[in-house]
């Protein structure tokens, strides 16, 4: 009862944790993850303390564990993408340190391995499915956008009609990009990147058109610079970076406090999202956690950022 007037509370503003595995060669660590709640509970223990003191409570509206697989995270996140046939722009963040799953979350590990898609090639396979089995009350069309980096107005939309016109798009931005997967990694920690869906739909009977969006963004690396090992020009990019992150958590939390006052303006991320965030727009949060406790720390810091916003 309590926990649906939360999320009433909350209108479109919904929060996701997940957690990664540990991976190949990391079996043998020591985890910070005491307890994963079917109801979005989370505990998380500090290594270095002890008794009830060391344990912290975290809730979410769903926590997804290491064994979660692809298909169960796309499954919850499926209404939410589907509604943008319906009209509504949605917008789904992955927030969190590098490495934590991120982009595994959102695009996968690779392109070629379908079974381990993330939501970006799910949702555009979805979108074009359900399309496709309205076509003959609803014509659609679907276009997509794949700026570097913020430049969105600039970045040119592509028509798409399939998943594959979808890949062979992105392929090609990466090409063009010619760097290689080592280099891109190390940009992605440091830079956001948005993957927008612009859909139309004409109604062919009543020839009324409506429009909804979905943009997928992969968050640059929460983790905080230390000052003393930063300088120049990647202490400027960090704090940069830091600010960014910080203006979505404040809009976020103003629209989540149903704020009168919403501050775009602080940040170029805010702004260009700006139309997609508030009012009838629904928002996913998927916060990302690395379960080793030498992340302990960044773990504790990505977690008061979702407790702010959720
Ligand atoms: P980030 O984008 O946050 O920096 P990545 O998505 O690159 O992190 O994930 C870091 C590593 O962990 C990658 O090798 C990735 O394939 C792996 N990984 C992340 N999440 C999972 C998961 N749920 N299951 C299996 N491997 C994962
Ligand atoms: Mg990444």
């Amino acid at each position: 009862k309590l926990y649906n007037e939360v999320q009433d509370l909350k209108g479109n503003i919904r929060v996701y944790c997940r957690i990664r595995p540990f991976l190949p060669g990391q079996s043998q660590k020591e985890t910070t993850i005491e307890y994963i709640g079917e109801n979005g509970d989370l505990v998380i223990a500090n290594p270095s303390k002890q008794g009830k003191d060391s344990r912290r409570l975290f809730k979410f509206n769903k926590v997804f564990g290491p064994a979660a697989t692809q298909a169960d995270v796309f499954l919850d996140t499926q209404p939410l993408i589907r509604s943008v046939l319906d009209g509504y722009n949605v917008c789904i963040f992955a927030y969190g340190q590098t490495g934590s799953g991120k982009t595994y979350t959102m695009s996968g590990p690779s392109v070629s391995s379908t079974d381990d898609w993330g939501i970006n090639y799910r949702a555009l396979n979805d979108l074009f499915q359900i399309s496709q089995s309205r076509k003959s009350s609803i014509a659609y069309e679907v276009g997509v956008q794949m700026p570097n980096g913020l430049a969105v107005p600039e970045a040119s939309m592509h028509p798409v009609n399939s998943t594959a016109d979808v890949l062979k798009l992105m392929n090609i931005g990466l090409m063009n990009r010619a760097v290689g997967a080592t280099a891109l990694n190390e940009r992605s920690s440091r830079s956001h990147s948005v993957l927008t869906v612009h859909v139309r739909g004409v109604d062919l009977k009543s020839d009324t058109s409506l429009r909804g969006s979905l943009h997928l963004v992969d968050l640059a690396g929460s983790e905080r610079v230390d000052r003393s090992e930063a300088t120049g020009d990647r202490l400027r990019e960090a704090q940069h970076i830091n600010k960014s992150l910080s203006a979505l958590g404040d809009v976020i939390f103003a629209l989540a406090q149903k704020s009168s006052h919403v501050p775009y303006r602080n940040s170029k991320l805010t702004q260009v999202l700006q139309s997609s965030l508030g009012g009838q727009a629904k928002t996913l949060m998927f916060v990302q956690l690395n379960p080793d406790v030498e992340s302990f720390a960044q773990t504790i810091s990505t977690l008061k950022f979702a407790e702010r916003v959720s």
